[in-house]
């Protein structure tokens, strides 16, 4: 068991990096979660842990308690649900063919999206690339920016709201897995999946579907976030407290690429405890 005293004080538990969709890089991540007194982290970059050496080094030099993490893509049918992986195992060889299969798909997706958007539009897949670090996650936040870039529209928020919508003639789906499958995967590599944002505009995921991931190992839900409804929140905060299930509260930093600034939510270390002794593929590294 982990002493309490290694993270006192606020935790955000959801951040990410240029390995994703954020706009800095690891280090400059950790370094704006502790300007905002932060002192426990995690870095949570879309389907991928490619991030977590440089920002484990990061954290820990400015004495944070750092957190492996990942935001695992699932859908169940036009809903997308982002499960949180916390101290999962990065190399377990299940959930890691399923996330680099999700990458793949998700390159294959931005190059149709901007095959269809650069019909209409002045910005190719090259445009897309270079807003993209080597490696990282693609997404479309890399084709708002290159959209950004070419003076297209001005910001990310105006992108999805208009050219890239989910429901717009551009969109093209990605592949992910059900969330009852990625919920599995998870559990196998020893990591604890926590459901990001799940009272968001779209509702909260319905209740057969919350058996079967309940059922599968889903160990809590991430009710404090600015995406977050009260009504939504109300629901699931009575769900947890009877079924004694994990509550987070997290930024979604992304950089410059989102209003959302490190620690405008936080976990509390009662919380924090019970997520750092349920898993136990990877170890939360201390100062
Ligand atoms: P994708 O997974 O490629 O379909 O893109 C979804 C990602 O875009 C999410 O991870 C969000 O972080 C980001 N996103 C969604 N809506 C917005 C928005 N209005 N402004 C900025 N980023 C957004
Ligand atoms: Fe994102
Ligand atoms: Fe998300
Ligand atoms: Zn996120």
């Amino acid at each position: 068991m982990h002493g309490t005293r290694r993270y006192e004080g606020p935790g955000d538990l959801h951040l990410h990096s240029t390995h994703s969709d954020g706009t800095e890089p690891p280090a400059q991540v950790m370094a704006a979660a502790h300007a905002h007194g932060m002192r426990t982290v995690a870095l949570t970059d879309h389907d991928t842990t490619s991030g977590w050496a440089e920002a484990a080094d990061a954290a820990t030099s400015l004495g944070m308690t750092f957190v492996p993490g990942m935001e695992m893509s699932s859908q169940h049918r036009w809903r997308s649900i982002h499960v949180l992986a916390y101290l999962i195992d990065p190399d377990e060889p299940r959930l890691r063919a399923m996330t680099e299969k999700v990458r793949r798909s998700r390159v294959e997706r931005a190059r149709i999206m901007a095959e269809r958007i650069g019909r209409d539009y002045d910005v190719t897949w090259e445009d897309i690339l270079a807003q993209t670090s080597t490696g990282a996650t693609v997404g479309r936040p890399h084709i708002a920016d290159a959209l950004v870039a070419r003076g297209v529209v001005g910001d990310r928020g105006e992108a999805f709201s208009t050219i890239l919508s989910a429901g717009g003639e551009y969109y093209v789906s990605l592949y992910s897995p059900d969330p009852v499958e990625a919920i599995g995967l998870i559990v196998g590599a020893g990591g604890v999946p926590i459901i990001a944002h799940p009272a968001g505009r779209a509702g909260i995921p319905p209740e057969s579907l919350m058996a079967r991931m309940l059922a599968a190992g889903l160990a809590g839900f991430e009710l404090g976030h600015r995406e977050n409804t009260p009504e939504g929140v109300a629901t699931l905060r009575a769900l947890a407290e009877e079924r004694d299930l994990i509550v987070t509260g997290s930024s979604d930093y992304h950089g410059l690429g989102k209003p959302n600034q490190p620690g405008e939510h936080t976990t509390t270390e009662v919380m924090l405890a019970r997520l750092l002794e349920r898993g136990t593929g990877s170890a939360p590294l201390f100062p």
